[in-house]
């Protein structure tokens, strides 16, 4: 599985003219991957992703440390916590129909926990160094076995909004794609997909915080509007509903777009890529500060904190097949 969830009006998709797949996550084995999509199912040439969008959108500069620099990151027990809970809710649906309650998904947290604490950084984030096992995160439940039953409690509110006994989904973690006339190439993992017998759509997507205030709700609809235009692209259906279910506060926020919307929004994608292509063209990232620059992990290089911006790396954008016009030396 993985890890890691708008606007303009013209006629129907011409869907002749594109390449589209949707297609299972090979390395879909209940592991760890819900951080980020498997690398090495990461494609050959540029893509757009709705994470690697929200982050230009959000700060240029935060775009380009993360996908042309590939800068590391920290993990955090939040996001280490969300891979868990998706695991276990991809499992969940392993199991018959009549097996899928509360007790069997609190008992798969263990042995999703089991293949998730071996990836690389999470035994950073736990200090073993008391007997119990103790977090060295002073904001951090006190010990392993707490920040397990705190995920146990974000699946238990999953069955407050769901009843998956009732429900037989068509894909999860899966890897949607399509590549618009124009080139460019959107991929993503859905991580949910549910159709219905009359061949209605439904993209779910579990969150492990709260609902958004209804001033973010745009923002929190950004990535499912993503998924509904790839999946509107590949099957030439519009997604009856999109559905964030936050476990947080076990609220849900649903959806229904609709194709002019799509198309719209198709336009603010390429709108968004075209200042990406500019951005790497030239080298030029600009920052943005805002107040997610408390969860930047890269202020050390940012000049609106001080830093200074590395060389923008030309060798290694344009081996990712990125165009520039920066001298880059001949391989
Ligand atoms: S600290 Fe803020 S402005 Fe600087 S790179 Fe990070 S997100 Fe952008």
């Amino acid at each position: 599985m993985r890890r890691g969830r708008s606007e303009l009006s013209e006629g129907p998709p011409s869907l002749g003219t594109m390449t589209a797949m949707v297609q299972t996550d090979p390395t879909t084995d209940g592991s760890a991957a819900a951080v980020a999509p498997a690398e090495e199912a990461a494609p050959r040439r540029p893509s757009l992703s709705p994470s690697r969008a929200a982050d230009f959108k959000t700060c240029p500069l935060l775009y380009r440390y993360r996908t042309i620099d590939r800068l590391p990151e920290r993990e955090s027990l939040a996001a280490v916590r969300g891979t868990l809970v998706h695991s276990v809710l991809e499992r969940l649906y392993d199991l018959p129909p009549a097996q899928r309650t509360p007790e069997s998904a609190l008992e798969l947290v263990e042995p999703a926990w089991a293949e998730l604490r071996d990836e690389p950084g999470i035994a950073e984030l736990f200090e073993t160094g008391q007997e119990d096992g103790a977090e060295s995160d002073a904001n951090a439940p006190e010990s392993v076995a707490a920040w397990l039953a705190s995920a146990g409690k974000l699946v238990e509110k999953y069955f407050a909004l769901e009843d998956p006994r009732r429900i037989q989904p068509a894909g999860r973690e899966e890897l949607v794609e399509v590549t618009l006339p124009d080139g460019l190439l959107l991929r993503g993992y859905v991580d949910r997909l549910d159709v219905a017998p009359n061949g209605a759509l439904r993209v779910v997507d579990y969150k492990t915080g709260s609902m958004p205030r209804e001033a973010f709700e745009s923002k929190a609809l950004f990535q499912m509007k993503f998924y509904a235009l790839v999946l509107w692209r590949t099957r030439g259906v519009v997604a009856a509903q999109l559905k964030l279910l936050y476990l947080g506060d076990g609220d849900a926020l649903t959806y229904a777009p609709e194709e002019a919307e799509l198309v719209r929004f198709e336009r603010t994608l390429l709108a968004i890529w075209s200042a990406i292509e500019r951005a790497v063209a030239t080298g030029e990232f600009r920052p943005n500060k805002s107040r997610l620059c408390g969860w930047c992990d890269h202020q050390a290089l940012c000049p609106e904190f001080g830093g200074t911006p590395p060389p923008f790396p030309a060798d290694a954008a344009a081996a990712a097949g990125w165009r520039t016009t920066l001298p880059v030396t001949p391989v």
